[in-house]
């Protein structure tokens, strides 16, 4: 039998039994009173880790079709000021130009968002922001009340990707302004993949744009929800909410404030580990940025190569990723998001130290004894 992997990466993350379980079972009618039971839990409890009371819906797709679906209905046609400091702030650009007219906000993967440029943007009469709260190709944590308050000066909508924050960090998005916060189901909530969450703030509704998509009309999501019982507009992917309201059952069980506090926990002994070795974490921060809580990305040392580092530790059965696009062979990001614990990240650093020898580099001292340090 071919063992499993433990995967830790920022996404997809391992699934609790309970939450894969719930998935094996025969069919239900998504139009029925059952149904809906199950999507008024999962929006219950998905409020609570957006930090909001607005509208909040679910499509079957993943995270990217709630990033469409946010500058789809909200950005046609307008001026949109794009944040991008790593790839998933490239993505809301790339999608940004096919609706609206896109302007890049850019630094450097892994470093400050350039407030002076968004502030120029919005002066310049940018009507929509877009952000990635929790930048995962980097590591790096953008300040989203920060620019939240940007938005509201110059009434300009704010579009946040909460994707790999939301459920395992601290997200507001009422307190912070956002008008659409986006996540996906494999990421925090440590669910199959295939399900992507937004929600919707009343001044979004009052700028909906006129020719929405029509899959990811955001409109036709409110009228369904509103049916009794509630419903999606077309037939959703019902195992996957199925398993993802175990998973929310999960985190209202656990509570969200100890949550966010396991998944700082363990990004601090991952980030011990990597300071124990003696090497460097990728981001460059400032007194308005952080390290991301739910992944951490860290530079390789000279000479350690990617495929040999990552393959020798995928031989100890454990997946961490590279980097992306110009991060390849740059950085590794071991992600610690999800149900992750204690005994997953000591064998993943056990096995990255182990690696990292093994590919001619000395570390500087005892990672793992660091984090265990963090976790004992
Ligand atoms: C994973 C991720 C996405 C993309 O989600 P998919 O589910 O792969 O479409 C977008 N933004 C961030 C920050 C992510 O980490």
């Amino acid at each position: 039998m071919e063992k499993e992997l433990l995967l830790m990466l920022p996404g997809p993350v391992p699934i609790p039994e309970r939450v894969r379980l719930a998935m094996a079972r025969q069919a239900i009618n998504h139009r029925s009173p059952e149904f809906g039971a199950v999507y008024a839990d999962c929006v219950r409890v998905m409020k609570t880790a957006f930090g909001t009371a607005n509208d909040l819906f679910i499509i079957s797709g993943s995270g990217t079709a709630g990033m469409e679906a946010a500058v789809a209905n909200i950005g046609r046609d307008k001026e949109i000021a794009c944040i991008v400091n790593g790839k998933f702030g490239e993505r809301l650009y790339k999608i940004s130009q096919r609706y609206g007219k896109a302007h890049e906000v850019k630094s450097e993967w892994g470093t400050p968002v350039n407030l002076e440029a968004l502030k120029a943007q919005l002066e310049a009469g940018a009507q929509v922001v877009t952000l990635v709260h929790n930048e995962t190709s980097a590591g790096i944590k953008n300040p989203a009340e920060e620019i939240g308050k940007l938005c509201r000066k110059h009434d300009a909508l704010f579009i946040m990707d909460g994707i790999t924050s939301i459920a395992g960090d601290v997200v507001e998005s009422d307190k912070w302004g956002v008008d659409i916060a986006i996540t996906g189901s494999q990421k925090c909530f440590a669910a199959p993949a295939g399900l992507a969450m937004v929600s919707v703030s009343n001044r979004a509704w009052e700028r909906l744009c006129k020719n929405p998509p029509y899959y990811l009309d955001l409109a036709a999501y409110r009228k369904s929800a509103g049916n009794k019982p509630m419903e999606t507009p077309y037939t959703p992917a019902v195992p996957l909410f199925l398993a993802m309201r175990e998973a929310c059952l999960m985190i209202e069980e656990e509570g969200l404030p100890a949550r966010i506090a396991r998944h700082q926990k363990m990004s601090n002994a991952v980030q011990s580990a990597a300071k124990a070795w003696g090497l460097h974490l990728f981001p460059k921060i400032d007194k308005l940025h952080a390290f991301s809580s739910t992944v951490t990305a860290i530079e390789y040392p000279v000479g350690v190569k990617d495929d040999e580092m990552r393959g020798a530790i995928k031989k100890m059965g454990i997946v961490i990723a590279g980097g992306q696009d110009h991060l390849k062979g740059k950085i590794f990001r071991i992600g610690s998001m999800g149900a992750v614990s204690a005994p997953e990240i000591l064998a993943t650093l056990a096995a990255v130290q182990h690696a990292l020898k093994k590919c001619g580099y000395t570390p500087k001292g005892d990672g793992v004894e660091a984090a265990a340090g963090v976790l004992g």
